[in-house]
């Protein structure tokens, strides 16, 4: 090692150690020998400046380069002009690795905490880490996937996330649901034509932004959406019910909506027992939870034809009191009739929605601290969190007396790596460990 800033273009003359800091007083070891403006090589002194050039940090004490920095006029063209600095980066005042350092520290920390480990203010790195995701953002796709999600996120207001439903992760995350957002997303991406399925919520932006850009493609709304519209009937029916009794009659209905949101089969004796009581007394409340239970059932069938038919049975019995308070779910299913019953033909796996309900879950409690911009950089583009499979083993025998010939690199591997964007539970892991 040749000096503290281990680099030996430099000469150190001095380090001060501060409570909080390293100066490092220093100048360039090798003074230049050209003018820059018209290569003469006659150039003389011409005075020196003091700068500060900031570096990484120091044994975790902040770091900055006190350069003596001479200055030199051509005797040729008379221009003056200062020696260069080896390592430094062309825009700033700060050496290339410390940019490199809050590049890749300002995508697993807060700005503010990044700032004050390097003594850089917190807008400047937020200025790096913007240029640096321009920069990543040029260079890293992720693989399109065969079966797409389109969801919503909530970070401040309503965002769109696009994912890769059989590898669980996330493609993109798009500023907004609006329909010119998604369309412009899908139309970006040239090799959208490899989307077979696009499962989504009721959303008519959506479906109308893939039936725009991915005609082709089948729209299947996941269950998860659809029964949750159950529960939501289910919820409107029971609130009209309280409504109508005496406050003392509601005081018999303790815990109704716990009891009621759950599933048959998941009901203890004792709920069971109380729900029964509740039924005889008021028995609208057993005709909605009726309701809402053989609409779930509708999910158990496992053919698109038994389904349908089975939905169609539900519709005829609900009577015109009950109608009230399920006719958006009614509604929905009129709109989306196809894209629904969509699902028994191409059934999307429990393990995706639950995998991305986790991710909703702590994104929404992450998401305050973070510009959407940051946040979906840093799910994106940290590298920890990416899915990426190694191409093919070559399983081929490499020729006899081709080992160690120098032109045989590179062409032992079949194929680039697959990148498939960030894996939805390595990220649920990351934020619930607090390291987003
Ligand atoms: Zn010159």
């Amino acid at each position: 090692m040749s000096n503290i800033l281990n680099w030996p273009d430099y000469r150190v003359l001095q380090v001060s150690e501060l409570e909080h800091d390293y100066q490092v007083h220093a100048e360039v070891a090798e003074p230049p020998r050209y003018c820059p403006h018209c290569n003469h090589s006659e150039i003389v002194g011409f005075g020196r400046r003091d700068e500060v050039v900031m570096d990484t940090p120091v044994h975790g004490k902040r770091t900055g380069i006190m350069l003596n920095r001479r200055r030199y006029r051509c005797q040729s063209c008379r221009k003056t002009f200062l020696e260069p600095v080896p390592h430094k980066d062309d825009k700033r005042q700060m050496t290339n690795r410390l940019i490199q350092y809050i590049e890749r520290e300002s995508l697993r920390r807060t700005f503010s905490g990044v700032a004050e480990d390097v003594g850089v203010d917190e807008k400047t790195i937020r200025n790096i880490f913007n240029d640096y995701c321009e920069r990543l953002e040029k260079t890293l796709k992720f693989e399109m996937p065969q079966w797409l999600g389109i969801d919503e996120i909530h970070i401040i207001k309503p965002r769109c996330v696009i994912t890769n439903i059989e590898q669980k992760t996330i493609v993109d995350m798009l500023d907004n649901r609006n329909k010119p957002t998604i369309t412009r997303y899908l139309s970006k991406r040239t090799d959208r034509d490899q989307v077979r399925y696009v499962a989504m919520d009721m959303w008519q932006p959506y479906r109308q932004a893939v039936e725009t850009m991915i005609p082709d493609a089948t729209v299947i709304i996941d269950k998860f959406h659809v029964v949750r519209m159950a529960n939501e009937s289910l919820e409107r029916a029971r609130k009209a019910i309280r409504s109508a009794l005496t406050p003392q009659q509601r005081r018999g209905l303790m815990r109704d909506r716990f009891v009621m949101l759950k599933r048959r089969h998941e009901l203890t004796d004792a709920e069971y027992m109380r729900f029964s009581g509740w039924t005889r007394n008021y028995p609208e409340i057993g005709q909605a939870y009726e309701l809402k239970e053989s609409f779930f059932e509708i999910w158990d069938y496992m053919t698109r034809h038994q389904a349908q038919e089975a939905y169609y049975a539900w519709l005829r019995q609900i009577t015109p009191d009950m109608k009230v308070h399920f006719d958006p779910l009614i509604k929905a299913m009129g709109n989306w009739h196809d894209d629904i019953f969509a699902y028994f033909d191409h059934p999307i796996t429990n393990a995706y929605t639950e995998s991305l309900n986790n991710l909703i879950r702590v994104v929404n409690r992450v998401g305050r601290g973070y510009s959407f911009e940051a946040l979906r950089a840093k799910i994106l583009f940290t590298d920890d969190f990416q899915k990426i499979k190694k191409p093919r083993y070559q399983r081929q025998r490499i020729p006899e007396g081709a080992m160690g010939r120098m032109p045989f690199y590179g062409v032992a591997e079949t194929g680039p790596s697959t990148n498939y964007g960030a894996e939805i539970s390595t990220l649920v892991r990351a934020i619930e460990a607090g390291r987003l």
